[in-house]
């Protein structure tokens, strides 16, 4: 490649897996992505690790591969995007993690989060914008330093770090201990209105100041590593669903941006207020920039992609996942089923892990391609739950919604949500959001592209204008109806 070539790496450290892309800054596009898989272990029921050797080890080598794809000297920083909350506890001295690492599905702290104080959970959801939940950082710090007994010897000795895998990562890769807002702002521990760590919170959970990184914009230059024999900055951070966030260019107040994977998540921009939702949703550091911070109210629906996994591998009715389309489509409606997506509990705004997965309205007429239709169509109707959410709650309206991830490929379902939505889903020709996200972040930091080059870096690939469609507002009432009933 030609010597005066500039790329950026991002690094996406993923929960499945950690893959390094490299970004061409003269095309603005992806040109070169190495990934492997990291393994994840269930060692008990509702337990979820991961060993942090392994995701330094596959990231020097996803790394190192694209630093060989890019030729000597062409690259000129590296971007980390990553899975959030996710606890590491390492030896400052060594480097070496001293426990597996704790990831964010894990529920082994779930009794410790039940009895925290009513008092307590207040502060925490004024200071952090979260609601007490095992699923963030703070918990499982407080279960790794009660028993891990090297983990207390290093923290006699004034030798210990803990942190989420960004934090871990920047560490091995520049020796230095820092992370950035949106990752600190997935703790409990961080106040996201001073963005400082908060004493309260820390003595509260026994977690003492030295053992955190250094919290810092995400656009901050984190620290040089040794990239095949030169000095490389690792700049731009964030959490992967900010990141997303991000890359999508949604960098004004209501814009927002929905991630149909195995999951779903609604980020939603509400600019420099950190809007308290009444909803459940969650408040969160959406980016930072030097000085100037944005807030993202956040909401997930713990099962999308999913829906569409089992019709093909648990039903068998589906070849593929995008068969789902051809099927949906092949029918006027749903025939008058509803299905309520609660494999593992609803998540905002009902907050109900009991909940099970619900069928409705099924008659001796109901076809396959009904079923397919309904489940597709409930993607629509948790995204849409959301949204209400997060406009009733910010009392910003939503203009477009920005789409990604692998269900965002149907383009049935992103038309029925444009309906539905009343308002344009827009689907970038870059669907890796992630990834460009903590590319640009990393452009930015280093002065190669400013914010407002970031609008016009995103290309999209199709709107979906959303038309007139009484179906869709009539199948959204017959979903609430089935929602109620799966609550029951
Ligand atoms: P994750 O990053 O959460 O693993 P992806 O963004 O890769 O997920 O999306 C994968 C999910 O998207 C799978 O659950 C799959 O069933 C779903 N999916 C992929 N293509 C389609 C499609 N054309 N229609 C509906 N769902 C799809």
């Amino acid at each position: 490649m030609a010597a005066e070539k500039k790329y950026i790496i991002a690094l996406d450290a993923g929960t499945t897996s950690i893959r390094a892309m490299l970004y061409d800054l003269q095309s603005a596009k992806f040109v070169f992505t190495a990934q492997q898989e990291t393994e994840q272990r269930f060692p008990k029921s509702g337990w979820v690790e991961q060993d942090a050797s392994e995701i330094w080890f596959k990231a020097q080598y996803v790394l190192s591969r694209c630093a060989a794809a890019a030729g000597r000297g062409n690259v000129v920083g590296i971007g980390i995007a990553n899975q959030r909350e996710t606890v590491v506890l390492w030896d400052r001295a060594t480097g070496e993690p001293v426990a597996p690492a704790i990831v964010w599905q894990c529920r082994r702290t779930s009794e410790y989060c039940a009895a925290i104080p009513d008092e307590m959970r207040e502060k925490i959801a004024q200071k952090t914008g979260l609601p007490v939940d095992a699923y963030f950082s703070a918990s499982k710090i407080r279960w790794l330093l009660d028993n891990v007994p090297q983990a207390r010897d290093l923290l006699a000795a004034g030798k210990l770090c803990a942190g989420t895998v960004d934090s871990f990562l920047i560490f091995k890769l520049t020796g230095k201990f820092r992370t950035d807002h949106t990752n600190a702002s997935r703790t409990m521990l961080f106040n996201i209105h001073t963005l400082g760590w908060d004493e309260e919170l820390l003595r509260y959970f026994g977690i003492p100041l030295e053992i955190l990184p250094e919290a810092l914009p995400s656009t901050a230059c984190m620290g040089e590593t040794d990239l095949g024999g030169r000095k490389v900055p690792v700049a731009g951070v964030a959490g992967d669903q900010q990141a997303a966030l991000f890359g999508q260019a949604c960098l004004n107040e209501g814009d927002g941006k929905i991630t149909y994977g195995t999951g779903l998540f609604l980020l939603f921009n509400t600019g420099g207020k950190a809007v308290r939702s009444k909803s459940g949703l969650i408040t969160t550091v959406g980016y930072s920039i030097g000085k100037k911070t944005v807030y993202a109210l956040e909401g997930s629906a713990f099962n999308a992609g999913s829906c569409i996994q089992w019709l093909r591998d648990g039903l068998g009715l589906l070849a593929s996942s995008s068969e789902s389309e051809m099927l949906a489509l092949s029918v006027p409606d749903s025939g008058g089923v509803s299905f309520v997506p609660a494999f593992t509990g609803l998540g905002a705004p009902h907050w109900n892990s009991d909940a099970r997965g619900l069928l409705a309205g099924i008659t001796r007429g109901t076809t396959k391609a009904h079923l397919v239709r309904a489940v597709l169509e409930s993607i629509a109707y948790s995204a849409r739950e959301l949204c209400d959410c997060m406009q009733r709650d910010s009392g910003i309206g939503l203009r477009e919604i920005r789409c990604d991830g692998g269900a965002s490929a149907n383009n049935f379902l992103m038309q029925f949500q444009a309906d539905l939505l009343k308002i344009a889903v827009n689907r970038p020709a870059e669907r890796e959001s992630t990834a460009l996200g903590a590319a640009l972040l990393c452009a930015i930091a280093l002065g190669l592209v400013s914010e407002e080059e970031v609008f016009s870096l995103r290309r999209a690939e199709r709107v979906f204008a959303p038309a007139e469609n009484g179906q869709a507002e009539e199948g959204y009432r017959a979903y609430c109806t089935a929602v109620r009933r799966a609550l029951l």
